[in-house]
């Protein structure tokens, strides 16, 4: 028995070129399956990978490298699209310390080539937001740096109410009164922080040795330096 014929055409040419007439059809029909049978896809799919993961690699390898510029930008596309989500993978991945310490090394390193990039970029930056202070995206990530913080006071060792008193009653003995272990000026009633002398940031501690009383601005201008290097910006300055 002869192959079925449509037109003096077989089957698979004619279902081909009919194909190629309607590709629209074939478009959206293809993609209302993928929309109704995606489970069923993702796990044929995953069943293929899990068979076949060298042959995948090698693929994928060949493609991000003949694709690179493409696919940079649509990992850029996608991070715009998904900012939370780009966000929490970002400080999921930049949790672990050696990741992190890497890519600051990374950043430091391409900064230190390119120093008017940064400062550039933050004043476009605020040119074209100005309303972001007060916004919902500056709030989240002021959440997270406070999670953060936390997370770095908990691995720093408990810290009692009576150690932060001791710390009040060595400054007080140390200096006759209440004052600022950074400037050596008396702090008035409300002016008063504690402050890390090595910042937990850097590996510092809640021990009472590496705490002591600072005015809140001047613990606001140390930021995460230690003691000594905070020590050495004020020399410079004032010189
Ligand atoms: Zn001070």
């Amino acid at each position: 028995m002869p192959a079925l014929q449509y037109k003096n055409k077989t089957k698979k040419q004619y279902m081909q070129l009919w194909r190629e007439k309607n590709k629209e059809y074939v478009y959206q029909y293809g993609k209302q399956y993928r929309k109704v049978h995606y489970k069923e896809i993702r796990l044929n799919w995953r069943n293929w990978w899990l068979k076949n993961k060298k042959l995948w690699y090698q693929y994928s390898k060949k493609y991000s490298d003949s694709h690179r510029e493409a696919m940079r930008l649509n990992q850029k596309n996608w991070r715009l699209r998904h900012l939370e989500k780009a966000r929490l993978e970002k400080r999921i991945y930049m949790r672990d310390y050696n990741k992190r310490e890497e890519v600051k090394e990374k950043q430091r390193l391409w900064k230190l080539e390119n120093p008017n990039y940064s400062k550039e970029k933050q004043r476009l930056w605020r040119l074209k937001n100005p309303n972001y202070y007060n916004s919902k995206e500056r709030r989240i990530k002021k959440k997270a740096e406070n999670a953060l913080y936390k997370e770095r006071f908990r691995n720093g060792g408990k810290l009692t109410i009576q150690d932060i008193q001791k710390v009040y009653e060595d400054n007080i003995k140390k200096y006759g009164t209440l004052t600022c272990y950074l400037c050596y000026i008396s702090i008035q009633f409300g002016e008063d922080s504690i402050d890390h002398k090595t910042p937990l940031s850097r590996g510092g501690t809640n021990v009472k040795e590496n705490l002591d009383i600072a005015h809140f601005v001047c613990n606001c201008r140390k930021h995460n330096r230690t003691e000594e290097e905070y020590r050495i910006l004020l020399k410079n300055q004032t010189t």
